[in-house]
């Protein structure tokens, strides 16, 4: 019997700073600061893709979207994962569904996370059931603890179609 499925993880960090757009999940969040990077700097998105691109072991998003290049400078991490989703479709590869967790001390993200689930199930063409996003703390512990930067930890599997 061959196998059909596979799985990767997915992890990132941004910092957070003044003068910044919080996004999430391709949600743009009101707080006094946001992610710092390249593109939008989309801590979840990036997480997403990661695990996307590991599940098929197609490398990971800095290979794929190297920061410096202006082609991707401010763009929306989503466009991204669209890129990633014809990656895999390249190979014959849909999403099948995703765990996420964004490690976040503050804004409190409870509202957002169905938005957040709304916009990446959109573009990776599944139905929002298979998309889970869940928001996590710290507990006030190192530099995340602090509110210094958001992380996102993500699995995706996926399935040759
Ligand atoms: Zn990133």
């Amino acid at each position: 019997m061959s196998v059909n499925t596979r799985i990767g993880i997915g992890y990132d960090v941004h910092p957070l700073a003044p003068g910044r757009k919080l996004v999430l999940g391709g949600v743009e969040i009101p707080f006094h600061k946001g992610l710092e990077g390249w593109s939008d700097a989309d801590v979840l998105t990036h997480a997403v893709m990661d695990a996307l691109l590991g599940a098929a072991a197609l490398g990971d998003i800095g290979q794929h979207f190297p920061p410096g290049e202006a082609e991707f400078k401010e763009v929306s991490s989503l466009f991204l994962l669209d890129k990633v989703v014809e990656k895999l479709e390249d190979g014959g590869w849909k999403a099948v569904n995703i765990d996420a967790t964004v490690v976040c001390e503050k804004p409190r993200l409870r509202e957002y996370i169905d938005d957040m689930r709304h916009n990446l199930c959109h573009v990776l063409g599944i139905d929002m059931e298979r998309v889970s996003v869940k928001a996590s703390t710290n507990n006030g512990v190192g530099d995340i603890g602090r509110g210094e930067g958001i992380a996102a930890i993500a699995a995706a599997m996926i399935e040759k179609v």
